[in-house]
């Protein structure tokens, strides 16, 4: 299975600041081949970075995406419009999504529901915060975000990805240890199992939560770490050049 090394650039980046950040990074990675890297910028610079990713071995993702094709949804945008952009994998239920705008897993549902009916791969973010990690209820919590985001699309868990992304590790600069990561990749892989026993295990775990240029190979050589999804290390091309070839 092919590794994937993400980009969340989140609210960052403007479409010029876009350009400037591929001339840059596009040289750097051009002669990776061995992994899948993925930007996913913010909806205004997607058409530049089409542009400028065309031909080229980095993918384009988007951030988010709502599950109605088409309508009265302001501010919403559809996966047909993605997918016109080139867009090739979307982000969903991330923890930012799920604690400050309000998305439940009943939400989640939905979009993934939406992706995989039109063919656009998501990468399903879980995680467990500070307070469900100190009362030990991050598998449970694991679980239940899994049991619900899945529901209906237990035959289809190959077409996804997943982000074990705990939300005390995002953007606080404190990672968990790779251990703890491989642990709950580990369980991730085993609940897929029994959620699909049909399961071909093309579902990559990416870790998610303060990685940077010194640690992410640590991470990478944990035997369930399938990728990772980076946030603030990714907005430095040479930083985020770093962690795509780290392993
Ligand atoms: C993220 O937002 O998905 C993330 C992992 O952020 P950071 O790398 O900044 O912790």
């Amino acid at each position: 299975m092919i590794k994937l090394i993400s980009a969340n650039w989140k609210m960052n980046l403007t479409p010029s600041q876009t350009e400037s950040y591929l001339e840059r990074f596009l040289p750097l990675v051009k002669d990776v081949t061995d992994r899948e890297v993925l930007l996913c910028p913010p909806f205004p610079s997607l058409c530049v970075a089409q542009r400028m990713l065309e031909g080229s071995n980095v993918r384009l993702g988007a951030q988010n995406c709502f599950y109605e094709k088409k309508g009265a949804f302001t501010g919403e945008v559809s996966i047909d419009m993605l997918k016109e952009l080139g867009v090739f994998y979307v982000i969903v239920g991330h923890s930012e999504r799920r604690w400050i705008f309000g998305e439940s897993d009943e939400l989640i549902n939905k979009k993934l529901t939406a992706c995989i009916e039109t063919g656009l791969r998501p990468i399903l973010c879980v995680g467990e915060r500070i307070e469900e990690r100190e009362a030990g209820l991050t598998l449970k919590v694991v679980e239940t975000q899994l049991r619900i985001a899945l529901s209906g699309l237990e035959a289809y868990t190959d077409s996804i990805d997943i982000a074990y992304e705990p939300v005390w590790a995002i953007g606080t600069g404190n990672p968990a240890t790779p251990e703890d990561a491989q642990f709950v990749h580990a369980f991730i892989k085993d609940l897929l199992s029994q959620i699909n026993p049909e399961r071909k295990g093309n579902t990559r775990i990416l870790y998610g939560g303060s990685v940077n240029p010194s640690n992410a190979g640590q991470f990478m050589s944990m035997g369930d770490v399938d990728g990772l999804l980076v946030g603030s290390s990714s907005l430095d091309p040479d930083s985020f050049a770093h962690i795509v070839k780290s392993f």
